[in-house]
């Protein structure tokens, strides 16, 4: 295989991450010619988008102002909360230290954004202080909105049956202690995902089918049951993946409940209620696994940068979805979990979206155009068992587009997509958070 190849390939996120590290720095283009300004740049968190947008600027520009703000002092790898759920790595695999990943250069200021004004362009903090901007980038991810489920809590997570690997690494933690459980006694199981836009839509899959696999060998076929609740008419937002999965479900007895939406939660009684299109129904559980709403953080959908007409409840930021530049405000790029777009709640997506608003933030800074576009790449290794997975990638128009066409069949579970899962893809995503893949 040639590796200059695959470390230059369009798709090589994942691909690349198949020989870990090493390669990521193989074969990268040449470097750009560095622009000088004064501009003051800001972005709005230091998750995996504004970490990577951060390492590139610093690459790009001498002498721009750049200043992150985030208040978490962790970061966290948050693909390998699915691997936590199933007992396969310990919490801390996902953890490491926000600074560590931030170059020298950039100012970061360890509070929240609190208020953003794109008519003044400055954005306020959590410590009383207002920052001017000329370009800002807005990279605060996305917010899960457990309290609307009812009778949920977080507290609840780890015991009761009750499982939330979303919530973050303890709660991962705490997801496995408790489907652990139903792996050894057997009984309901109930998978569950949101109705509104989510990150990573696979994973309310690979954990049903990862508790099935570990279940059909410990406590064994007969003596427990998995029901999985779709929030509509489909498994997954791209038909032939679908259809795929609901093959997958058919041979192993996963039994789909279409259009059935988590609203509440009886935990005394074990007891789920469903909004679905005949009205709420109940399903008895003794392991239910709840991921909530998801939306766009407060300071977003409070400045008017969100989109008026789409996605009302949900508040995602109004950007061209080629561009990823605010419609209404230019020197305004939404960047990550938080964009108003069709596809790419993942950090595969988050790779594909960064030089794009590099280019264009660099153009603006040259007084020239950009020229780069997002497609709407992102990409979702499904783990259908431990150590298989089918490697799916897509586009805005929902075509497959595989990284390596007739190497890795998107549509089979293998060994080789499970390793990019397991072992490469963090290797692959700590270069793209230094700015290097
Ligand atoms: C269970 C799970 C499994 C996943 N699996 C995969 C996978 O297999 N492959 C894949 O590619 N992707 C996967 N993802 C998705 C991927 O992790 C996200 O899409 C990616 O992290 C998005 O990057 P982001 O920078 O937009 O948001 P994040 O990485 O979430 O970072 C947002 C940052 O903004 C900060 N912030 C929030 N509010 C504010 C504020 N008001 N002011 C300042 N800072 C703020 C936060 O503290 C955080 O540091 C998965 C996610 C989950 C939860």
């Amino acid at each position: 295989m040639d590796f200059t190849d695959l470390a230059t390939s369009r798709r090589g996120f994942l691909a690349l991450g198949a020989a870990g590290a090493a390669l990521a720095s193989v074969g990268l283009p040449a470097v750009a010619a560095r622009v000088a300004t004064r501009a003051k740049i800001v972005i709005v968190g230091a998750g995996a988008a504004g970490t990577a947008m951060a390492n590139r600027l610093v690459e790009r520009l001498d002498g721009a102002q750049i200043t992150v703000i985030d208040a978490r002092a962790e970061h966290l790898y948050q693909p390998g909360l699915t691997l936590v759920a199933a007992g396969l790595k310990p919490a801390s695999y996902t953890r490491s230290r926000t600074t560590d990943w931030l170059p020298q250069g950039v100012t970061l200021i360890t509070q929240s954004a609190t208020a953003i004004d794109p008519v003044a362009k400055t954005v306020d903090t959590s410590g009383g202080q207002t920052i001017a901007y000329d370009f800002l980038i807005v990279a605060p991810g996305l917010v899960l909105d457990h309290d609307a489920i009812e009778g949920f809590s977080l507290d609840m997570v780890g015991t009761n049956g009750i499982g939330a690997l979303y919530a973050g690494p303890e709660y991962a933690a705490r997801t496995w202690a408790a489907a652990q459980a139903f792996t050894e006694n057997g009984g309901v199981g109930v998978f569950t995902r949101p109705a509104t836009e989510m990150k990573c839509a696979g994973a309310p899959l690979k954990h049903a089918f990862l508790i099935d696999d570990i279940a059909s060998r410990t406590v064994g076929a007969g003596k427990y049951k998995i029901e999985y609740a779709a929030n509509n008419a489909s498994l997954f937002g791209v038909p032939i993946v679908s259809e795929k999965v609901r093959m997958l479900f058919d041979e192993r007895n996963i039994h789909a409940n279409y259009s059935h939406v988590l609203k509440a939660v009886d935990a005394g009684r074990k007891v789920a209620t469903f909004a679905t299109p005949d009205g709420d129904t109940e399903m008895g559980y003794d392991y239910l696994h709840v991921i909530p709403p998801q939306r766009a953080p407060d300071v977003i959908r409070q400045s008017g940068l969100s989109w008026a007409d789409r996605w009302t409840d949900q508040g995602w930021v109004e950007v061209d979805m080629k561009t990823l530049r605010h419609l209404r405000y230019p020197e305004v790029f939404a960047l990550g979990d938080v964009a108003g777009v069709p596809k790419g709640k993942t950090a595969a997506s988050v790779k594909w979206m960064v030089p794009v608003v590099e280019d264009h933030l660099v153009a603006a800074l040259s007084d020239s155009e950009g020229t780069a576009e997002y497609d709407g790449y992102t990409s979702c290794p499904l783990i259908t068992r431990v150590g298989r997975a089918m490697l799916i990638e897509f586009d805005y128009n929902n075509n497959l587009v595989p990284s390596f066409p007739g190497l890795i069949a998107p549509l089979e579970e293998l060994w080789i997509s499970w390793l990019m899962k397991e072992v490469a893809l963090k290797a692959t995503y700590n270069a793209m958070l230094r700015g290097k893949a």
